[in-house]
C-alpha cells in the first residue's frame, strides 16, 4: 500500500520534471523564432498582394475613417467596393512593413461622393451651395423681397462624384431676384385732354376670327367705302368701313368696354376707341364731337360721339374699325351692314 503511493509520487515528480523541461524548451524555441521573425499581416485585395501591415487594426480604422469623410471638404462618403483581406504570418524581423503604401493603394480604388445643394428655378439647377442653411436663407430672402419668382425656387440635396463651384448666398439672391411687375391699372383720367394711346398702323387681316362679342351697329346709314379698298383720297388700303350719315348723328358703343383714346389723331380726325378686352377694340373716326373720355367705361349702346367729317374726309360719315391686337379686321364680319 505504501509502495503504491511511493510509486505515484515518483511518477508525479517525473511528470513535473518533464513539463518543466518542455516549457523551457518551448521558451527557447519561441525566443529563437521571435528574435529572427515578427508577426505581421499580409494584406491582399482581390487576391493581389499589397504588402505587410504592422498594425492591422490601425490600418482598418484609417481606411474606415477615410470612407466616412475622405480627405477634402464636402465629402459625403467614399465608396471602396472591395476591402482588403488580412492574413497573419511571420516574416523576418528586418522586413519593412508598408502600412502607408497599403492605405494609399486601397483608397485609390475609392470613388468619392460629395454632398452639396442645388438651387432650382422651375426645377432647373441654377446655383450650388454647400449647406441646407444657405438654401433656406436664399429662399427666405427672396420671399422677404417679394421676388416675382419666389414660388418657383426650391432646392435639392446632391450626392455627386464631381464637386460643383459654389456661389455665395448674396450673389444667388441678387441674381435670382426679379422685381414684381406693378399691377396693370386703367389710367384715371379727369378730362378729355389727357389722352391714351392708339394703334393706327395699316395692318389688315382679311380672315375671319371669332372675337366672341355680339356687336351692335353704332349708327344706321349707307356703306360708302368697304374694308380693304383703295381710293383716290387714301394712299393705302382702307382699314375700316365707312358709313355715311348726317353730321351730329349719335354714335353708339358697339359693345361694352373702356375708352382708350378720345381726341384728334391725324387723318382720323376726332377719334374715339373702345377696348372690349382680349385685345379686341373698335374705332370710331371723323367724329364731329366726342362724349367720352379715356378711362371711362361704357355699356353697349351708350352714345359716345357724333358723326362728322373731321380729318381726312370728304363728307360726314363714320369710319368704323375692328382691331384685334392692333390688326384691322373686316367690320362686315362683325356688323350688320
Ligand atoms: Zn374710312
Amino acid at each position: 500500500m505504501v509502495s503504491v503511493f511511493k510509486n505515484l509520487v515518483i511518477h508525479f515528480r517525473t511528470w513535473i520534471k518533464f513539463l518543466i523541461i518542455l516549457a523551457i524548451g518551448l521558451g527557447i524555441i519561441f525566443f529563437i523564432v521571435f528574435s529572427v521573425y515578427k508577426p505581421v499581416y499580409a494584406v491582399t485585395i482581390s487576391g493581389k498582394f499589397l504588402g505587410y501591415s504592422n498594425d492591422k487594426s490601425e490600418l482598418q480604422d484609417k481606411i474606415n475613417e477615410y470612407m466616412k469623410s475622405g480627405d477634402s471638404d464636402h465629402v459625403a462618403f467614399v465608396d471602396i467596393e472591395v476591402l482588403p483581406d488580412y492574413s497573419f504570418c511571420l516574416v523576418k524581423k528586418d522586413l519593412e512593413t508598408e502600412d502607408d503604401k497599403i492605405f494609399n493603394e486601397v483608397i485609390e480604388t475609392g470613388i468619392t461622393y460629395y454632398k452639396y445643394y442645388a438651387i432650382l428655378v422651375d426645377s432647373e439647377e441654377k446655383y450650388y451651395v454647400s449647406s441646407y442653411q444657405e438654401c433656406e436663407s436664399i429662399i427666405q430672402q427672396l420671399k422677404d423681397k417679394d421676388s416675382e419668382n419666389k414660388d418657383s425656387i426650391s432646392y435639392v440635396v446632391k450626392y455627386e462624384t464631381d464637386l460643383k463651384e459654389f456661389t455665395d448666398t448674396d450673389t444667388v439672391v441678387a441674381s435670382l431676384y426679379v422685381e414684381k411687375k406693378p399691377e396693370v391699372t386703367i389710367p384715371q383720367v379727369s378730362n378729355s385732354t389727357r389722352l391714351g394711346s392708339v394703334v393706327t398702323s395699316i395692318n389688315v387681316n382679311y380672315n375671319y376670327v371669332d372675337v366672341g362679342i355680339n356687336f351692335r351697329n353704332p349708327i344706321s346709314g349707307t356703306v360708302t367705302s368697304r374694308f380693304g379698298s383703295v381710293s383716290s383720297i387714301r394712299s393705302s388700303v382702307h382699314t375700316g368701313l365707312d358709313i355715311a350719315a348726317s353730321t351730329g348723328t349719335p354714335i353708339a358703343a358697339a359693345a361694352a368696354g373702356t375708352v382708350t383714346f378720345s381726341g384728334t389723331k391725324g387723318s382720323f380726325g376726332k377719334l374715339i376707341t373702345i377696348d372690349h378686352g382680349n385685345g379686341v377694340m373698335t374705332y370710331y373716326a371723323h367724329c364731329n364731337a366726342l362724349y367720352k373720355s379715356v378711362g371711362e367705361t361704357v355699356n353697349q349702346g351708350d352714345i359716345i360721339a357724333a358723326v362728322g367729317s373731321t380729318g381726312n374726309s370728304t363728307g360726314p360719315h363714320l369710319h368704323l374699325e375692328v382691331r384685334v391686337n392692333g390688326v384691322a379686321y373686316n367690320p362686315r364680319n362683325y356688323f350688320a351692314y
